[in-house]
């Protein structure tokens, strides 16, 4: 039935089984790509099985994941993925560009990206019958694991740094699960997560470190794909897949990098699968104060050195990546490339989306001034299809929203009151 059928190391190459390990390479650290069997997949499936599902979730693309189908009808577990695509137009003209989308992903259950990976390991946590799911996280893999496992009824424990901020720590805590603060940074969090999860034998759901998170957030990219054919449709009668000249463009923030590599192990899958004849480009875009991905694209490396990050947008802040190896080869493999953005042109890029009714967190709104910056750059021309991911809602974070806006004046209840001040 499953058409998973193990891992390979990014680093070392080295294969395993799928009951052989169950994180990382046991001899180097590195992150699991997860093996399926193409072939089999290829004889089995066309496209068509997969987009004519009536399924409105990321569960359509069940066929092509490496897990069973985790039940849970009824719930928001079956809400995750299926996100929007909004046009950008009025907002990328006076850039030069003429074909912008932005897919909002705040509209998942628990109102970010993190649903896409969550919803994925509750399901391989079922599957092998794990009783406790954990996670470290800056708030919002917490919060999606935590809504994700509430649907199924599963037990999560979440370690979030005390500074996450509080409306992320308000969701973790009425979803449920255990929640425990660490005073420390994320990186912290995350060493005592795996630490705990080994000591009381949950399972980690910890990002760049379980290969199933990157499963999960593939599944943008197949959506991606669907919505790429229904869009081209329109421009060419014949519908070829992602074949338009100039290529897909994605823009994608980054933190562990682990978003932008499932992304890209999602169109490697359709290139595999034979369901797509060219990669999209992917673009990454980091926080200048937390670039270590960046920084190793620039300088041609895969090694990443760590920074002591910092600011603004706490989702993708992060001294050390967990999935920086294969995040620089998503972009370099792709004809993609990395940008940096200050965290005034986040608060700028919050400011430029909310008028189109766009709502987004500081790492959410992070790839639309990364949009802005590439055009500046030269790195992106007029004719080419670009999808910018608004990856986390703005009610995430409201006090980072109050810095992207100018306060609103407080008067007498009164007409002249009124009058004054319009
Ligand atoms: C986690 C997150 C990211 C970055 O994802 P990585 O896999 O850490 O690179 C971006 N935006 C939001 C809102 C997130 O929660
Ligand atoms: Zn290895």
């Amino acid at each position: 039935m499953s058409n998973f059928i193990g891992y390979r190391c990014s680093l070392c190459n080295a294969e395993y089984l799928p009951g052989q390990v169950t994180y990382t390479c046991p001899k180097d650290g590195g992150n699991l790509d997860v093996a399926l069997d193409y072939d089999s997949l290829r004889h089995k499936y066309q496209p068509e099985d997969v987009t004519s599902r009536r399924e409105e979730s990321l569960w359509r693309y069940l066929p092509l994941l490496p897990v069973p189908d985790p039940g849970g009808e009824g719930t928001s577990i079956r809400a995750a993925g299926w996100t929007p695509v909004y046009t950008l137009e009025r907002l990328a003209a006076p850039l030069g560009l003429r074909h912008v989308w932005l897919k909002d992903e705040s509209r998942n259950p628990t109102a970010s990206f993190k649903d896409r990976a969550s919803a994925v390991v509750v399901a391989r946590a079922r599957e092998i019958g794990a009783d406790v799911v954990v996670t470290a996280s800056t708030g919002n893999a917490g919060a999606a694991l935590a809504g994700m496992a509430a649907a199924l009824g599963q037990k999560a424990v979440i370690f979030a740094p005390k500074s996450a901020p509080p409306a992320k720590v308000a969701q973790l805590l009425v979803y449920g699960a255990k929640v425990i603060l660490v005073d420390g940074s994320y990186d912290d969090a995350f060493d005592l997560t795996v630490k705990a999860a080994a000591e009381f034998g949950w399972y980690c759901r910890n990002t760049g470190y379980n290969p199933f998170t990157a499963e999960g957030k593939k599944t943008a990219a197949f959506e991606i794909w669907e919505w790429w054919r229904d869009e081209h449709r329109q421009w060419h009668e014949d519908g070829s897949l992602l074949d338009s000249h100039p290529p897909l463009t994605v823009f994608v923030s980054v933190g562990d990098g682990n978003i932008i590599s499932g992304i890209h192990k999602g169109f490697k899958d359709l290139l595999a699968l034979g369901w797509i004849s060219r990669m999209p480009r992917l673009v990454g875009v980091q926080a200048e104060g937390s670039a270590a991905i960046a920084n190793a694209f620039h300088a041609g490396v895969e090694r990443i050195t760590p920074v002591s990050a910092s600011t603004i947008a706490d989702s993708i802040s992060v001294d050390l990546p967990r999935d920086g190896v294969r995040a620089v080869r998503a972009a370099r493999e792709t004809g993609g490339a990395y940008v940096t953005v200050s965290d005034a042109e986040i608060l700028k890029a919050i400011a430029a989306l909310g008028p189109l009714g766009i709502f987004a967190e500081p790492a959410g709104a992070a790839s639309w001034a990364g949009l802005v910056k590439a055009a500046g750059q030269g790195l992106v021309s007029e004719a080419d299809p670009i999808i910018v991911l608004n990856t986390g809602s703005g009610l995430k974070d409201v006090r980072a929203a109050m810095q992207a806006v100018s306060a609103a004046p407080i008067i007498e209840p009164t007409l002249e009151a009124v009058k004054k001040i319009l």
